[in-house]
């Protein structure tokens, strides 16, 4: 377990080792093959940069982006579709556009797996990121960038939990 502050008085566990490195690799996509669950914010935020009765689709009472089929072969999940933000070239519009490169909170936080532990955030890496996260032992040592990936919105949520339960 490795203790760290990552923002002034936000603080987290590490269950990981924090040594591992981490940089996301543009041509993997991965990620952004899957719905990104937005949080509440997420959702007043992505409102400045689309239309969200367009952009987001409800499953069990929570917001998603949404998903659309794409006429390529790569940058995909098995379906055929990714996330409506993903190019052809594998970046992400969003974080692109506008002067900041704002991203929903979820996909900055990946590779990572948050859980709340009263004050304070239990991270770990996620199973599936070990197995397809083509950015893992790349780059920087995960705890040189931590407040990169974990940003201090995280503290401030009532339910920041990654592996979140889905009412369906
Ligand atoms: S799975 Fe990892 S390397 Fe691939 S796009 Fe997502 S964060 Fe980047
Ligand atoms: S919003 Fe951008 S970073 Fe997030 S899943 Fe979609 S393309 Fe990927």
């Amino acid at each position: 377990m490795h203790r760290r502050e990552v923002h002034p008085g936000r603080w987290a566990v590490l269950e990981f080792d924090p040594q591992r490195r981490f940089r996301c690799v543009e041509e993997c996509t991965w990620c952004c093959h899957h719905g990104v669950m937005l949080y509440e914010r997420d959702v007043f935020e992505l409102a400045d940069h689309d239309d969200l009765s367009a952009a987001t689709e409800q499953i069990g009472g929570q917001s998603f982006v949404e998903r659309e089929p794409k006429d390529r072969e790569t940058h995909v999940a098995e379906d055929g579709c990714a996330c409506r933000y993903l190019r052809d070239d594998g970046l992400c519009t969003l974080q692109l556009s506008g002067e900041t490169d704002w991203k929903p909170v979820r996909c900055r936080v990946f590779p990572l797996a948050v859980e709340r532990d009263g004050e304070v955030l239990r991270v770990s890496l996620r199973e599936e990121a070990e197995d397809h996260c083509e950015g893992l032992d790349v780059g920087d040592p995960i705890d040189d960038h931590l407040a990169d990936l974990l940003p201090a919105a995280l503290w401030d949520l009532d339910d920041p939990d990654t592996h979140r339960e889905l009412d369906l």
